[in-house]
């Protein structure tokens, strides 16, 4: 098993089916929050959701676990 490996995987945007190459994980941590808004395309994806992902990496990266 490869534990904690990440890996470039295509997803189809949840809106379009466009397919988009993303991470198999979260690389900051935030895959409730990948669950909660899905995989979205740059086309498709709201004001609303950009300010929210940015503004919950921002929060990751300052409180990285140690
Ligand atoms: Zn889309």
């Amino acid at each position: 098993m490869a534990r904690g490996r990440i890996e470039l995987v295509l997803v189809p945007c949840k809106r379009c089916g466009f397919p988009i190459t993303t991470t198999n994980r979260s690389l900051y941590g935030l895959d409730s929050l990948k669950a909660q808004i899905g995989v979205i395309c740059q086309t498709c994806v709201s004001l609303e959701e950009q300010f929210e992902i940015a503004h919950n990496i921002g929060k990751a990266l300052t409180n990285l676990p140690s």
